[in-house]
């Protein structure tokens, strides 16, 4: 049996980096910044000094210190023996992140190996059977599952054909109720 393909996306999905942004912007600014402001806003225009987020995105320590998704760890590793699991982060815009991204899989995924590991630029050319992601502009090509995973972001956004999972108990549940084997 050939086990299904399931993609996972890192920032907002595996790694909290809603929190990271907060942590950094109160850090910079002194402006502590509520999760409920973020709600429904485009993730680089929510915070009153746009300019800040995306500096932090270049900067080193904002990727390898950011935390970790509750309830990640567990899910994906009893995933990752269910499903051929790759993580795929377009990271390529930053590139000063690979390296962070890579450390930062090492210490809290230490069970994903190198060879599952996809940093990219684009996501148009990745494949499988599920994918679990925060934008839409990842998940739009994809040619299969489409699993948005909520953040601040996203929260009102309704379409169809996706799959919406609010966190990782969700996805556990209904990954591990699809048949991972075809
Ligand atoms: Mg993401």
């Amino acid at each position: 049996m050939k086990k299904k393909r399931l993609l996972v996306d890192m920032d907002h999905v595996i790694v909290d980096i809603t929190s990271q942004y907060i942590k950094w912007y109160k850090d910079a600014t002194g402006t502590e910044i509520e999760r409920s402001e973020l709600l429904g806003k485009p993730e680089d225009l929510a915070f009153p000094q746009p300019r800040l987020i995306r500096d932090f995105l270049h900067m080193p320590g904002f990727f390898r210190n950011a935390e970790v998704m509750p309830g990640s760890q567990d899910v994906v590793k009893g995933l990752n023996e269910l499903y051929e699991l790759f993580i795929v982060s377009a990271a390529m815009e930053f590139p000063q992140s690979l390296i962070e991204k890579y450390e930062w899989l090492g210490e809290y995924f230490p069970f994903i190996t190198w060879h599952q590991i996809v940093f990219c630029g684009s996501k148009k050319t990745i494949s499988g059977d599920f994918m679990i992601d925060d934008h839409f502009k990842n998940l739009s090509n994809f040619n299969g599952e489409k699993l948005l995973f909520t953040a601040p972001h996203n929260i009102n956004t309704h379409l169809n054909g996706y799959t919406r999972v609010n966190n990782w108990t969700e996805v556990k549940g209904l990954l591990l109720k699809n048949l991972s084997y075809s």
